[in-house]
């Protein structure tokens, strides 16, 4: 960590990022509660927010079991399994290295990632590389996808039924990078992958336990959602961190 975070975090207006880091490390520090043998999704416990909750029995049926990224990119191109695919222009895979220490799971293409085929272009895009940038690391180095594949029109909210349609994508994904922490933004990756019906605000704080790997995923907001609430900034920093801390242990 350099003063040129410093710098970055005051971009992001967070002036009290050693004052969040240290609440942070107290409160991770005292994560025990872990709960054994919970079915897919267990309800976060409340008033204790590092609860580490087990999320099993993902699959990932549909998807060619011995495709790699390259395999299942062109699988993505070419996918008609929701009506989705009418109205695109270009699907948006994601981006990273295959072997990306984090994974970055947004919600869906907007229209500029829907025109270049890539994800998080644009004004959250560039937040989010600052926010990236704030941890010393940069996007070249992350995996960047997203719930959905494709652009619901007019950045609608995904239905039920083209989350499901896409899901087994994103599983094959997590299952072929193996990162060591994901990061869930915003409110539909985070139900999507927790299988949850909770308000964002009620799942974030925590460390959940994801698969049969049991890769940490933590819950922050969506980047877009910070561009129209700035003052959640300070929260999405603590949450960095908290997903920092679970590689740098
Ligand atoms: Fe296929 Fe997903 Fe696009 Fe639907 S959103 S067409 S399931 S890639």
């Amino acid at each position: 960590m350099t003063s040129n975070r410093n710098q970055i975090l005051k971009e992001m207006g967070i002036t009290q990022w050693m004052l969040r880091e240290t609440e942070v490390g107290i409160v991770a520090d005292d994560a025990s509660a872990q709960i054994p043998n919970s079915p897919v999704v267990k309800e976060p416990a409340k008033n204790s927010p590092t609860a580490v909750i087990q999320i099993e029995d993902v699959s990932n049926s549909g998807i060619d079991e011995q495709a790699d990224l390259n395999a299942l990119r062109l699988s993505v191109a070419a996918c008609t399994a929701c009506s989705l695919s009418q109205s695109r222009n270009h699907t948006v895979f994601g981006e990273g290295p295959e072997q990306a220490d984090w994974l970055l799971v947004g919600e869906a293409p907007g229209q500029q990632e829907d025109r270049q085929g890539k994800p998080f272009v644009g004004r959250a895009g560039q937040l989010l590389t600052q926010m990236i940038r704030a941890l010393d690391k940069t996007r070249e180095q992350m995996f960047i996808a997203n719930t959905l594949k494709c652009r619901p029109p007019g950045n609608r909210d995904p239905l039920p039924e083209e989350l499901q349609a896409c899901e087994p994508y994103l599983l094959k994904q997590i299952e072929l990078i193996q990162p060591k922490v994901i990061l869930a933004l915003g409110r539909i990756s985070a139900q999507a992958l927790l299988k949850s019906d909770q308000p964002l605000g009620q799942l974030r704080g925590q460390v959940y336990q994801y698969g049969p790997d049991k890769i940490p995923l933590i819950v922050t907001y969506h980047p877009a959602y910070l561009l129209r609430n700035p003052a959640d900034k300070a929260e999405v920093w603590s949450d960095l961190l908290l997903a920092h801390k679970q590689i740098s242990e």
